[in-house]
């Protein structure tokens, strides 16, 4: 029989790894950092853009 040992998968290269750690090394850590920001950049960046296109009518642009 064989047993599992329980693991998880690093959130950027889904290697195994153990329960208590998110990623596997340092650089996938930033990696997953990295991604975060740029989505949270592209976020506000879509929140700025439908902001104008909103209030642009209203000044008569
Ligand atoms: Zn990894």
């Amino acid at each position: 029989m064989v047993k599992i040992i329980p693991h998880k998968h690093c959130t950027t290269c889904g290697k195994s790894i153990v329960p208590e750690e998110t990623f596997c090394s340092d650089k996938c850590k930033k990696q997953y950092d990295d991604a975060q920001k740029r989505q949270k950049l592209i976020f506000i960046a879509f929140i700025v853009l439908a902001f104008f296109m909103l209030v642009s009518p209203l000044l008569g642009l």
